[in-house]
């Protein structure tokens, strides 16, 4: 019998005493694979939500503020994106995004191929046709093991994975930012998703470790409601360049030369998104 109308708690989410909620109408999709458990369902609130081990990954209320945040920041801030990484990112949501640039290849890993295929079937809104798109190569397997193997160089990694548990734990090790900065360009780009401002445990982490392997570490925030509990950051890393100090003519004469739409970004988010309250500044 499918489950319908209840409430759906994440376990904890900046701690044990906060638990974000959706009343789901209908379960969608249910599957334990050998990396996680992958849940579907129609939410009231916030449409189809995909939760991976219990915790929203996308809704499809405001996956495009994350989405286009992760990606139009860095790829506008770099001044000529043509081979891009994605690790992770397993719902299409990034790579949708990315495809909008006149980039020549993404390419996406991601470790579970049953998220892709779920979210391909049930969740089409999110990726829509970016997975048959000619510019991008899914390649199913470990984020960490490909950048360790790898010996491509890209202008931007994007890194769209969970929060540090499970197969995702790997990725906020210090050995594989030193691999991501391996496989970037000289003036290569690579962005994080870090975590919610107020879990500054999982902020400070991949702030601090990047620090020590680039010379330029910035945070941005955005608001993503069913991200709950406050400001969202992103964790940008370069070379050389410094995303948050590009000037809003240059970043708009780009968006009219692409033909960018968006529905969250634009130039002075993207520089308002660097201005940081000092509760975050002090425990960086
Ligand atoms: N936007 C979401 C967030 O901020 O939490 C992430 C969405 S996306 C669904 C996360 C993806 O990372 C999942 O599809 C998961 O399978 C993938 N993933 C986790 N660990 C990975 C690894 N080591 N290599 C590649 N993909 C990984």
């Amino acid at each position: 019998m499918e489950k319908k109308n209840f409430w759906f708690f994440e376990p904890a989410s900046i701690n044990e005493n906060i638990r974000i909620g959706l009343f789901v109408k209908k379960k969608l999709f249910s599957k334990k694979t050998p990396f996680q458990k992958i849940d579907i369902f129609d939410s009231t609130a916030c449409g189809k939500i995909l939760v991976i081990d219990g915790l929203i990954q996308v809704t499809q209320a405001d996956e495009f503020i994350y989405h286009e945040m992760i990606s139009h920041l860095p790829l506008l801030a770099h001044p000529d994106p043509k081979k891009i990484l994605i690790i992770g990112g397993g719902d299409g949501g990034v790579l949708r995004e990315i495809l909008k640039h006149p980039v020549d290849e993404v390419i996406m890993v991601e470790i579970d191929e049953a998220v892709i295929d779920a979210c391909k079937k049930i969740i089409p809104e999110i990726s829509q046709d970016a997975f048959k798109n000619r510019r991008a190569k899914i390649v199913i397997g470990d984020g960490f093991e490909f950048l360790k193997k790898n010996s491509d160089l890209f202008d931007l990694i994007v890194v769209d994975s969970c929060d540090p548990h499970g197969p995702a734990k790997k990725l906020f090790d210090q050995k594989f930012y030193q691999n991501v900065r391996a496989s970037l360009r000289e003036d290569g780009i690579a962005i994080y998703q870090s975590g919610l401002a107020f879990s500054q445990e999982e902020v400070k982490r991949v702030f601090r470790i990047n620090c020590g392997v680039f010379p330029v570490v910035e945070i941005f925030l955005a608001a993503i409601p069913s991200y709950g509990s406050g400001p969202f950051t992103f964790t940008i890393a370069s070379k050389n360049y410094v995303p948050s100090k590009v000037n809003s003519d240059e970043l708009q004469k780009k968006i009219g030369r692409i033909g960018l739409k968006t529905r969250y970004y634009n130039p002075y988010i993207h520089q308002a998104s660097f201005v940081l309250p000092n509760f975050i500044k002090e425990y960086l």
